[in-house]
């Protein structure tokens, strides 16, 4: 009565009793079946707490922090203080747009020295020969000439 193919089909797991039908070849054995770690035993709350709690899990308090002598703002000792290097990052930024629209692109700077000029400035008998940008500002204060 039992052909050889019903006699190794094992029933298919009983989420999805349509799959046998669909199918022509016998179910596995591991279908259906989701293989994760599970713990033991349970862990009481104080052991819990014990190791969330360690000493070497919570954050360490920073004893590493500077006022800025520039402008103020905290930092760490041996880091840029932020707020300064975004301020001389937009100064470069605005300078290179200017050296932009006089060159035409990056590639054909003089092999010169440069001078920032901002507005009410003139070129030091020094500057002679120098590549002279010149800006329609004022000169930051922090920006020394
Ligand atoms: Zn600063």
């Amino acid at each position: 009565m039992f052909s050889s193919a019903a006699a190794l089909a094992v029933p298919a797991p009983l989420s999805c009793p349509s799959d046998d039908a669909a199918t022509d070849t016998a179910p596995s054995f591991l279908d259906g079946i989701l293989w994760m770690a599970v713990p033991k035993s349970r862990r009481t709350i104080e052991v819990n707490r014990c190791r969330r709690r360690n000493p070497q899990k919570l954050l360490k308090e920073k004893k590493n922090i500077d006022v800025c002598p520039e402008c103020g703002h905290l930092k760490l000792k041996h880091v840029l203080c932020g707020f300064c290097y975004a301020k001389v990052r937009h100064e470069t930024h605005l300078i290179r747009k200017e050296i932009q629209a006089m060159e035409g692109g990056p590639f054909r700077a003089p092999v010169v020295e440069s001078v920032v000029l901002y507005e009410g400035e003139k070129p030091r008998p020094d500057d002679d020969g120098k590549r002279i940008i010149e800006q329609k500002r004022k000169r930051p204060s922090w920006f020394s000439y």
